[in-house]
């Protein structure tokens, strides 16, 4: 073999010994057991990493080449040849520190398998290559093998195309729902029910050309949907989209079907009943490592209440906040009243901006927009508004509805409901404590 052919291998060892020898040394043994000795590359593989302190099962044995269909799901070391379908980038939380990892599916003739890179600097991926893959392991979830690529994995492009299909259509384990849905991502399968669907005339390359707009729930949310083709498509029509990659705007994810995607429609009722539904409640820092979204519950506690807050003029032409009664554009001005809080929720998982608009705040101080003038008026206290919301609203839970944005300040979330919970999670613990105290 030379040294091109054993290049891969050395590569593999290198990794697998870390500090314990340099890459040099490895080659010129690799290569004297091979074509001096005449042993089996992995019988070389094994011996030398004996020899220099590594551990010889964390190479492949060569015959621990797999098909996906036979997997177990406990797997130590296993060697695949398969065709990468989708890779997602995601960021995950481990031991309080963010660390970035890649999931999505890969395929041989057999079948898929659901993969997650672990050491997203040391293995990259890209969609459609066929890929070696050597000392990946795999985990059980749900019944189904999972393939993991840990710090022992090693991929190299292979040579050897594999012709399956760019993603399977059968099986339902592939979609994703609306909250998973964040930029970039590639190949999405994923079902809801569309609304307020739009034919819109755009032209294209000097071509007009039909494409339909609209909003796709399920239970965990909304995105906005764009379909780059003429579809028939109604208000309430439950589908099934395959195919869709996702783009995001203002960090909020959007998913648009290409000329590949396909949607199709669901015979009513399939996916449930969904017409009254609000979406599930989610973790700040889920929304905020998606970026954003449309529609989002949360809820957290207040723990600030910003500079801005309560009771503000604004220029009767652009809406803009007067200070002093002077617009920045259009300067002095007669304003008009308006109300909103500015102010943080937090829920253990992270923080986040929130806005709340005339009608929240009215609805959540329990007072007029006339009523907050007159106190203001009275009190000849500006902030006479602000330090209520404070009062009423500082160390409070909310469950908050809205949709959030992102900027270059991050994510905020403009909320279009909201109440006030009575759960406190303080109480909660005690509760909980007296009653295992009452149990003992
Ligand atoms: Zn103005």
């Amino acid at each position: 073999m030379d040294r091109e052919e054993l290049a891969p291998h050395v590569d593999e060892l290198t990794r697998v010994l870390g500090d314990k020898a340099d890459k040099n040394k490895i080659a010129e043994e690799l290569e004297k057991y091979v074509n001096l000795y005449r042993v089996s590359l992995e019988w070389a593989k094994r011996d030398i990493l004996k020899k220099m302190g590594g551990n010889p099962d964390s190479v492949g044995d060569g015959s621990g080449r797999k098909s996906v269909a036979d997997l177990t799901g406990d797997e130590q070391s296993v060697d695949l040849l398969v065709k990468v379908l989708t890779v997602n980038p995601k960021t995950i939380e481990v031991g309080g520190a963010h660390k970035s990892i890649v999931y999505g599916y890969m395929a041989d003739e057999s079948g898929r398998v659901q993969y997650t890179v672990w050491e997203t600097e040391s293995v990259q991926l890209k969609q459609g290559s066929t890929i070696l893959i050597r000392n990946a392991y795999t985990k059980e979830y749900k019944g189904v093998p999972q393939l993991n690529l840990g710090n022992r994995a090693s991929v190299e492009e292979s040579e050897e195309i594999l012709d399956v299909a760019d993603m399977p259509s059968g099986g339902g384990s592939a979609e994703v729902k609306v909250a998973d849905l964040a930029d970039g991502m590639n190949y999405v399968v994923i079902s809801g029910k569309v609304s307020k669907p739009e034919k819109r005339e755009i032209t294209a390359s000097g071509e007009k050309k039909t494409i339909v707009t609209g909003v796709l729930s399920d239970d965990t949310g909304s995105a906005e949907l764009t379909v780059w083709k003429d579809a028939e498509l109604k208000d309430g029509d439950e589908v099934r989209i395959v195919g869709a990659y996702v783009k995001s705007w203002k960090g909020m994810p959007k998913l648009n079907l290409g000329d590949k995607a396909d949607i199709q429609v669901l015979a009513k009722g399939t996916l449930g009943d969904m017409t009254s539904s609000v979406p599930k409640v989610r973790t700040l820092e889920d929304v905020e490592l998606s970026g954003g979204a449309m529609d989002v519950v949360v809820r957290g506690t207040m723990v600030d209440v910003r500079e801005g807050s309560g009771l503000v003029m604004r220029c009767p032409d652009c809406r803009r906040v007067l200070q002093k009664s002077t617009c920045r554009v259009h300067g002095k001005v007669k304003g008009t009243d308006d109300l909103r809080i500015k102010a943080i929720l937090d829920d253990g998982t992270s923080s986040m901006s929130v806005i709340f608009g005339k009608e929240l705040t009215e609805q959540l101080l329990n007072i007029s927009i006339e009523e907050a003038v007159k106190i203001t008026t009275d009190e000849r206290n500006p902030e006479a508004v602000k330090e209520m919301a404070e009062e009423k609203m500082f160390a409070r839970t909310l469950e908050v509805r809205g949709m959030v944005r992102s900027d270059d300040f991050g994510p905020m979330l403009i909320a279009r409901d909201a109440r006030f919970l009575e759960i406190d999670v303080r109480e909660e613990g005690a509760k909980l404590l007296a009653d295992m105290e009452g149990f003992q």
